[in-house]
C-alpha cells in the first residue's frame, strides 16, 4: 500500500459518507442534535478538496495527518476532533515511509483507536464510535497476526465494526450528548459507530482492489 491507497480510502469514505448523510444525521437527531451526517460530510469533502489541491506528492502517512489537520479545522461537532485525532495517530504511525503493509496498517488503526480513547475517554460499551472501531481494531491485529492475506483481514476488521456499531442499539449512553438522554437513549444505534462502520467499508473496499 501507498499514498494512492491512503487517497483512494480517503475519496471512498467522503463518498460514502455523502450518500449516508441524511441517515447520520436522522440517528444523530434520535439520540443528539440532528448534525452527524452534515459534520461527517462537511469535513471528509473538506479533506478531499485539499488532496487534489495539494501541490507535489506526499507519503502516504503525511497525506493522513493533513487529513487529520483538516477535519479538526472543519468540523465544528464532537466527532470533527475525534476523527481528526484518530487521522493524524494512524499518519504518525506510518510516518513517511513511501510504502507500508498490513503490519503498518494494524498498528496505525491501534494508534487511532488510541488517540480517539485519550481525547474522549470512552471505552467499549459506552455506545459511541469506540464501539466500532475498537473491535475493528482488534480483528485487524489478529488477522494480520495470524497471517490473513490483507483483503480479507480487512474486511474482516469492517464486519466486526459493523458488528460493533449494531450492538450500539441496545446500549445506554454514558458519553457526548446522547448521554444526556440517560435511558432514552436505549433502542437506538450511535450516529458516529455507523459513520466509523462506513469510514472501515470504505477501507475494506479499497484493499480489496490492490490484491
Ligand atoms: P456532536 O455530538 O458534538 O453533535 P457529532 O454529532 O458529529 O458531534 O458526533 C456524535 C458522535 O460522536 C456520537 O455518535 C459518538 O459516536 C461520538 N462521540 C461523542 N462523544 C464521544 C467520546 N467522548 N468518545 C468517543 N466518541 C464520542
Ligand atoms: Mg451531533
Amino acid at each position: 500500500m501507498n499514498a494512492e491507497t491512503v487517497q483512494r480510502w480517503l475519496e471512498g469514505a467522503a463518498a460514502s459518507l455523502h450518500e449516508q448523510r441524511d441517515y447520520l444525521t436522522q440517528l444523530d437527531a434520535a439520540i443528539g442534535d440532528a448534525d452527524h451526517g452534515t459534520n461527517m460530510d462537511r469535513g471528509f469533502s473538506a479533506v478531499v478538496e485539499k488532496l487534489h489541491a495539494a501541490d507535489g506528492p506526499m507519503p502516504p502517512g503525511r497525506l493522513l495527518t493533513s487529513a487529520g489537520g483538516t477535519l479538526v479545522s472543519t468540523v465544528g461537532g464532537a466527532s470533527g476532533p475525534l476523527w481528526g485525532t484518530a487521522l493524524r495517530r494512524a499518519g504518525r504511525a506510518l510516518g513517511d515511509a513511501e510504502e507500508f503493509g498490513s503490519g503498518e496498517l494494524a498498528s496505525a488503526l491501534d494508534a487511532a483507536l488510541d488517540g480517539v480513547v485519550e481525547l474522549g475517554a470512552a471505552q467499549e460499551g459506552e455506545k459511541t464510535m469506540v464501539d466500532a472501531l475498537a473491535p475493528a481494531a482488534r480483528t485487524l491485529r489478529e488477522r494480520v497476526d495470524g497471517g490473513a492475506a490483507l483483503a480479507d483481514a480487512v474486511r474482516a476488521a469492517f464486519e466486526a465494526g459493523e458488528e460493533g456499531m449494531r450492538a450500539t442499539v441496545p446500549m445506554q449512553a454514558s458519553k457526548g450528548r446522547a448521554s444526556y438522554l440517560g435511558e432514552r437513549s436505549i433502542g437506538h444505534q450511535d450516529p458516529g459507530a455507523t459513520s466509523t462502520a462506513l469510514i472501515l467499508g470504505a477501507l475494506a473496499r479499497t484493499v480489496s482492489t490492490e490484491t
